[in-house]
């Protein structure tokens, strides 16, 4: 599949040769006013909607109306034990084991639930590491953990930054701030695939790395999630958290996933908040008994969980199970393979592609610095009929996704973009 070729036709031939191609009719794709398909790259941001969606959630909203409380135990899926109904799936997603796995609460509750246990300064192992140019949540996390233990969050908080004019981080220089100050760093938290340049990183060389000097490793996999091979398990991280609104396809604001490595699933000395959801199902409704922490990824979770969300997630992930992440990597391997080489044909000096060139080390974002530009770039995209995102300065950030765009898609993308630079 590398001898990629310019023209429509091209495009239109790997379109019928796509073995996915089906699932793009299984999810609602925004159009624009005269109803044609928009070209939707914002899959990083806001995954679409699946067609069977709404039956997932009538489904909880139609048992909410027959039985009221007693849905908890006679829906047609007892909402009891209705996170359980995700676990498989989502541990298959992300490379995990069932144990590690648990959906619940959101991404920046559940990064700073797993700070909880897994960030535990002393006097003089207190610093947090991050990637300078962290998603900002993340940041503002990370910051407020530090002024909670009672540390100068300037002083207690490590970069690892691009060297001067370049963008991607480097594991040498990961390493070399280890080597100088490795012993006064707690914990590691870094972005999966970092959101801003799409570079993925190598979670388990990061991990052995922190490990050997001592710190904790976490992962924010928001941008990992549903769009690459993350094998949480064999990387050895401690824990990571992901959204599932963005590559998951469940809907604005829905629950996010977490995962805690195997090794932590018994420890009842680690610290950690708790509620009754926490807490051993056999015995949670006696109420009165002492705590009794639930193993594995269960026993972080503290309320009983919002179904209509869980059912959105639910109806994504047995969409995921069908296909599997290894068949949806690969073709996504191709659609931006294609995507980078149709950016390059351009021959445009005023576009660099930020994100890494090498396949195994992104997904399927592609960042596109382009000189000189502005946010009427952006604006005269969405004119155009694609939807794509704008960062500050000068990047658009657009994501060709497995599931539902095309090499069609791409072809207008890069012919659209074209225009508008040429114009
Ligand atoms: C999308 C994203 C978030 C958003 O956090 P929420 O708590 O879901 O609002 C946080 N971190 C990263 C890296 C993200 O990509």
């Amino acid at each position: 599949m590398l001898n990629y070729k310019t023209g429509l036709d091209y495009a239109l031939e790997q379109d019928q040769n796509d073995k996915l191609k089906n699932y793009r009719n299984q999810f609602h794709i925004p159009k624009d006013g005269n109803g044609y398909d928009l070209i939707y790259m914002t899959g990083n941001s806001l995954g679409l909607q699946p067609k069977t969606t709404k039956a997932y959630v009538n489904q909880e909203l139609e048992d909410w109306a027959n039985l009221g409380v007693e849905g908890h135990f006679e829906a047609k899926n007892p909402w009891l034990g209705y996170h359980e109904y995700l676990t498989e799936s989502m541990a298959k997603v992300v490379g995990a084991k069932p144990i590690e796995i648990v959906v619940m609460n959101t991404l920046t509750a559940n990064l700073h639930f797993m700070m909880v246990s897994f960030y535990q300064p002393t006097k003089t192992r207190y610093k947090i590491l991050i990637e300078s140019d962290a998603f900002p949540s993340d940041k503002y996390a990370v910051e407020s953990q530090l002024r909670h233990h009672g540390f100068d969050y300037k002083e207690g908080l490590v970069l690892w930054k691009p060297r001067k004019d370049e963008e991607l981080l480097r594991y040498e220089d990961l390493e070399q701030i280890l080597e100088q100050q490795g012993d006064e760093i707690a914990l590691m938290m870094i972005g999966g695939v970092n959101y801003y340049t799409g570079q993925f990183f190598d979670l388990k060389r990061i991990t052995q790395l922190g490990h050997k000097y001592g710190c904790k490793v976490g992962f924010d996999c928001a941008h990992g999630a549903g769009n690459v091979k993350l094998n949480l398990h064999d990387s050895g991280a401690d824990f990571a958290a992901w959204c599932t609104y963005k590559y998951l396809n469940s809907g604005p604001g829905s629950l996010a996933g977490c995962f805690i490595h195997e090794r932590h699933a018994y420890n009842k000395n680690l610290n950690r908040f708790a509620g009754w959801w926490s807490h051993n199902k056999q015995t949670r409704f006696n109420m009165r008994g002492e705590f009794d922490q639930l193993p594995g990824a269960e026993g972080w979770q503290l309320s009983n969980p919002p179904i209509l969300s869980m059912a959105a997630i639910k109806a994504s992930l047995d969409l995921f199970n069908e296909v599997g992440i290894e068949k949806l990597s690969k073709k996504s391997k191709q659609l931006t393979g294609y995507f980078e080489f149709l950016l390059e044909e351009l021959n445009e000096d005023s576009i660099k592609i930020i994100t890494p060139s090498n396949p195994d080390e992104r997904g399927c974002q592609l960042s596109i610095q382009v000189k000189n530009a502005d946010k009427t770039l952006h604006d005269k995209l969405i004119e155009a009929g694609v939807i794509s995102d704008w960062r500050e300065p000068d990047v658009i950030r657009c994501a060709p996704t497995p599931f539902y765009n095309s090499f069609e898609d791409v072809y207008r993308l890069v012919e659209k973009l074209k225009n508008i630079l040429n114009a």
